[in-house]
């Protein structure tokens, strides 16, 4: 289709990467965000293979490779310091032919709202109301502003406003059962070896880094607490002190490292996959069709994936743009319902919801040849629109 022009809310990981690629088709685009300064949740992320085919295919390769850090291995060590496995993951890069990327989130936001380009991003601009008629679509927002295009983009995240128009329910939040903390830390040996992912496991809870470009470690941890809990900034390192008591030494190191002032820390929730993600001329895109558990790294390369394939439809059909939209809706629902129950399951594990199944984890761990590990993570990557 041409000359289309797309309305885009939210500028997140998923309505910036659908704004570039919409734009690369030809299209007007526009991004409208609610916060006046962007200030991502979380520290880091783990781009996996499958996300960065996605910026690839963008011409974004160049960039993503100098902002990301360089992750060769994996490794899991319970809390009393005892080898579990260690996954070499070059074979796995060798076969899905592109090594993932863990990154700082400001450094990943900031190279997609380059690419994408400042100008076309409205900040301070909160999208209130969504409509449409057979010809166009229209959001309105809380300043009384409203704009019209030929479709509209929800990418609006977990608490997305749009998805209630386009499921015409409320999906509430699942609360996932653990608080995650997660910041930035320097790079050093002490805490874990320059491209090692090194995760602890033990008690139903974990603790891990990798490294992110610029010389730093991405960290976070995660404990199964009931929701509502709080605790001030300062007191996040006397927190995680009491939880990871006793925890191995490059644990301890890293809670007396970190800046408590600039962790974070989040009661992890998802959705249940919803029935659809698109009504008419209007489509879900990210978290706000599937959000996603962190547990498999791959919720905000969904968000990528869903960005290709949305703009790949609009090109390469011509029937309407509902129409598109629909195939889009076909192809990515499937797909990120799987990976939003796979990672519940394995939050479930991991977080000792049944600590039967949890003690089995970790003997498991004890035994899984990395070849099974590798192989797994293999068929998620290959499962996505680039192969
Ligand atoms: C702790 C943690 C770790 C994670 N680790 C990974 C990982 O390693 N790998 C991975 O791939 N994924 C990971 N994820 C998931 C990933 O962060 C998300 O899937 C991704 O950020 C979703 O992007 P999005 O653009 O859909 O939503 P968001 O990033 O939430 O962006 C939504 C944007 O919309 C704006 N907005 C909301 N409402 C409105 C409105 N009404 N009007 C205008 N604007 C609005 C928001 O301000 C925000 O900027 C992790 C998530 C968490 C919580």
């Amino acid at each position: 289709m041409y000359d289309l022009k797309a309305i885009i809310i939210g500028a997140g990981i998923g309505g910036l990467t659908a704004g570039i690629a919409l734009k690369q088709a030809g299209y007007e685009v526009s991004i409208y965000e609610r916060v006046t300064e962007l200030r991502p949740a979380g520290a880091g992320i783990s781009l996996w293979s499958n996300g960065i085919k996605v910026l690839n295919q963008l011409g974004l390769g160049r960039e993503m490779a100098a902002i990301g850090g360089e992750m060769n291995r994996m490794e899991y060590r319970s809390h009393r310091d005892e080898a579990l496995s260690n996954i070499d993951l070059q074979p796995l890069f060798a076969r899905v032919g592109q090594r993932p990327y863990p990154v700082a989130r400001t450094d990943l936001q900031q190279m997609l709202l380059t690419a994408f380009g400042e100008d076309d991003v409205h900040m301070g601009m909160k999208c209130t109301a969504v409509e449409q008629t057979d010809q166009k679509t229209t959001a309105t927002f809380e300043d009384g502003t409203q704009v019209t295009g030929d479709l509209i983009v929800g990418a609006d995240g977990i608490r997305s406003i749009i998805r209630e128009y386009v499921l015409d329910e409320v999906l509430s939040l699942r609360y996932a059962g653990y608080v995650n903390w997660n910041g930035l830390v320097p790079a050093d040996p002490s805490l874990c070896e320059a491209d090692n992912w090194v995760l602890y496991v033990g008690e139903g809870k974990r603790a891990s880094m990798m490294p992110v470009g610029g010389d730093r470690f991405y960290y976070f941890f995660g404990v199964p607490i009931p929701i509502g809990s709080e605790t001030a900034p300062a007191d996040r390192q006397k927190e995680l002190a009491q939880h990871f008591s006793g925890w191995p030494a490059p644990v301890q190191t890293l809670i007396q490292t970190l800046d408590p002032l600039a962790s974070n820390r989040l009661e992890i929730s998802d959705i249940d996959p919803p029935q659809h993600f698109v009504k008419g001329r209007i489509a879900l895109l990210g978290d706000s069709a599937h959000a996603s558990t962190p547990t498999l790294g791959q919720g905000g390369c969904q968000a990528m994936e869903d960005a290709l394939v949305l703009a790949r439809f609009l090109v390469t059909t011509n029937i309407s743009v509902a129409d598109a939209l629909s195939r889009y809706e076909q192809v990515r629902k499937e797909r990120t319902a799987q990976l939003v129950l796979k990672a519940r399951d394995r939050t479930d594990t991991i977080y000792a919801k049944d600590e039967d199944n949890t003690q089995d984890w970790y003997e498991q761990l004890k035994e899984e040849p990395p070849e099974a590990v590798r192989h797994a993570l293999e068929k998620i990557i290959l499962g996505g629109p680039l192969g």
